[in-house]
Parts: structure tokens; C-alpha cells; sequence
């Protein structure tokens, strides 16, 4: 018997590395007119490298003396051991490198989008997103630490602080690579919709501003929450726009939920956003998101 044209695109779907979970994905995923995607594990590797350990004045003991780079990374490492996300693999990553021995924490507590809270030697640990500026902060002179993370920041960082007992200790500078690929696939999306494709990320704005130089993008929304992703997605629907979602992380599952269709990174992804994806691209090479994209549409145009 002959394959339905829709079938038979899974299936060819699968021979370039996408998972398309039904048929009716399948027809979905040509009907799309705007594409969103995430930055950290989606546009960038997802595999950042800790590129600055800064420990601050005032954290340490009794006498404000700081803790030493080994003291604070090994706190944060031992608060980010159990957490899946990319930069918590990156902090535990370089502490190890420094061959250093991790406490075991407890208590762990993850949220997505801004963090991870644990128990570490008697300790509160917080390894977050440095505050996010808050509407009335306006006028007030920036602290030495907002600054300081400005500055890191606008060198294309992301910056994390680290809190003890609810004092910001220290402060973590992670570099990421953006995706071979990636200004290439982004081109082919704007092909095929008509429109370059837009950048929904939790990250800070300076350096999703940076990421934005090196690839065509219409526009970025930085500073998301894993809802505020989701809300920005369904805004775009009621103008009636059939938006694709492209994540990979936790923080992308109500994002990938509102889509028309969500696509998934199959190798950095987490187990919620694969579960929550419409498809899965099993290699996580973008280019096979035009390729999808492109497939469908030849199948659609087969059925009568
Ligand atoms: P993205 O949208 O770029 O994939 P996320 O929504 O996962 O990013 O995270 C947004 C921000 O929240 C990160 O840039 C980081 O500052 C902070 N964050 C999230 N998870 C963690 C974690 N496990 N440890 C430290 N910071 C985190
Ligand atoms: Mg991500």
C-alpha cells in the first residue's frame, strides 16, 4: 500500500533527525507563520563554560573578609549538583575541573527560569538570576554589584549571583557558543515565513542584545519567566499568528504548550519539554527546522 503523503513525511521527518509525533503535527508544523526560539541550549550550544569567578567583599566571615574563588564556587557547585540545567552543568563542570570536593547539599529546591536554593554545610545557598530590575527601582544609584554585573553582562554574559544566608556573596560570569548553523537555519525560517524569527529568553537583555548582532532576529524578549515566554507566545496567537516554538529547557514547556506547534532539542532538552514538544529534532542541529517546516508543506500540498 502507498503511504499517505502526511505519513510517509513523518517517516522521511525521522530520516533527517526530526521526531514529528503524529500526522496531525505533522500538517500543523506547514501551517506556521512566526517562529520563536530560546536562546540558552536552543540558539547556543547549550554547553556554556564558567568564564569569571568573582567573589565579593563582605561575604566572607566575621570580618568581611571575601571567600576565596574556590570557597564560592565550591558552595555554588554543591547548590546547582542536582539541578539539569545548562549552566548548573557548567558550574558543577568547572568546579570539578578545579578538583574540587563537593559538600552534599540538601534541601534542593529548583526554579525554573530563575534558579536553585539548598542547603550547603549548615549554609543557604541561592545560585540566581541577579535581581530583575523592578518597575519603581528607577533613580536610585545602581550598587557596585549592579554595575559590576552590567559590565559583565554587556560582554555577552550571563551573570548569576550567589547568595549565603541572604547575602550576595559572589557573582558567576557563563559564556555560551551560539549553534553552528544557526544564522543559517534562522535565514531559512525567514524564507519560509515570511519574517525573521523572534528570541524569547529568560537571559538578561545585554546579552541576548549580543546574541542578536551575530543573527537575523525581528526582536528579542529577554527577562522571561518560564509564564511570561508562555503569555508573549498566546499575544501573538490572538493576532492571529500560528506561532512555532523552539526550546529546550524546563523554563520552555508552557511556552511549547501555547505554540501551534513545539519543537524540542532532543540532546540539551529536559524530559518536560520533550514530553510537552510536538516534535523532537533528535540531533539538535537547527537546519532541521526549515526542513521540517519544508517537508510538511510538500505533504500538505499531496493531500486532497
Ligand atoms: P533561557 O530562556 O535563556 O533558556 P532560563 O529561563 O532557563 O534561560 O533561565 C533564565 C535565567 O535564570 C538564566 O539566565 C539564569 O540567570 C537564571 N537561572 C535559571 N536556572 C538557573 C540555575 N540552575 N542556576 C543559576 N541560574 C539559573
Ligand atoms: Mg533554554
Amino acid at each position: 500500500a502507498t503511504m499517505p503523503p502526511l505519513l510517509s513525511a513523518v517517516a522521511n521527518a525521522g530520516r533527517h533527525g526530526v521526531l514529528v509525533k503524529s500526522a496531525v503535527v505533522m500538517e500543523r508544523l506547514g501551517g506556521i507563520d512566526t517562529v520563536a526560539l530560546d536562546k540558552t541550549g536552543t540558539l547556543t550550544e547549550g554547553t556554556p563554560y564558567l568564564a569569571a569567578v568573582h567573589p565579593l567583599p563582605d561575604g566572607g566571615p566575621a570580618d568581611g573578609a571575601p571567600l576565596t574563588e574556590d570557597a564560592l564556587l565550591t558552595a555554588a557547585a554543591a547548590a546547582e549538583h542536582r539541578s539539569e540545567h545548562p549552566l548548573a552543568r557548567a558550574i558543577v563542570r568547572a568546579a570539578r575541573e578545579r578538583g574540587l570536593d563537593l559538600p552534599v547539599a540538601e534541601d534542593f529546591t529548583s526554579t525554573p527560569g530563575t534558579g536553585v536554593t539548598a542547603t550547603v554545610q549548615g549554609h543557604t545557598v541561592t545560585v540566581a538570576a541577579p535581581p530583575r530590575p523592578s518597575p519603581g527601582a528607577q533613580g536610585s544609584a545602581p550598587s557596585q554589584l549592579a554595575l559590576h554585573t552590567r559590565e559583565l553582562e554587556e560582554g555577552g554574559h550571563t551573570v548569576v549571583h550567589v547568595r549565603r544566608d541572604g547575602v550576595t556573596v559572589g557573582v558567576l560570569a557563563l559564556a555560551d557558543r551560539i549553534r553552528p548553523g544557526a544564522a543559517a537555519a534562522l535565514a531559512a525560517l525567514r524564507t519560509l515565513t515570511g519574517s525573521a524569527p523572534l528570541l524569547l529568553t529568560g537571559d538578561n537583555p545585554r546579552a541576548a542584545a549580543r546574541l542578536a548582532d551575530e543573527v537575523a532576529l525581528a526582536g528579542v524578549r529577554a527577562g522571561l519567566l518560564p509564564q511570561d515566554k508562555a503569555a508573549a507566545v498566546r499575544e501573538l496567537a490572538h493576532t492571529g499568528r500560528k506561532v512555532l516554538v523552539v526550546g529546550d529547557g524546563v523554563n520552555d514547556a508552557p511556552a511549547l504548550a501555547a505554540a501551534h506547534t513545539g519543537i524540542a532539542m532532543g540532546q540539551a532538552g529536559s524530559d518536560l519539554a520533550l514530553e510537552t514538544a510536538d516534535a523532537v529534532i533528535v540531533r539538535d542541529e537547527l537546519a532541521t527546522v526549515p526542513a521540517v517546516v519544508a517537508l510538511s508543506r510538500a505533504a500538505r500540498r499531496l493531500v486532497v
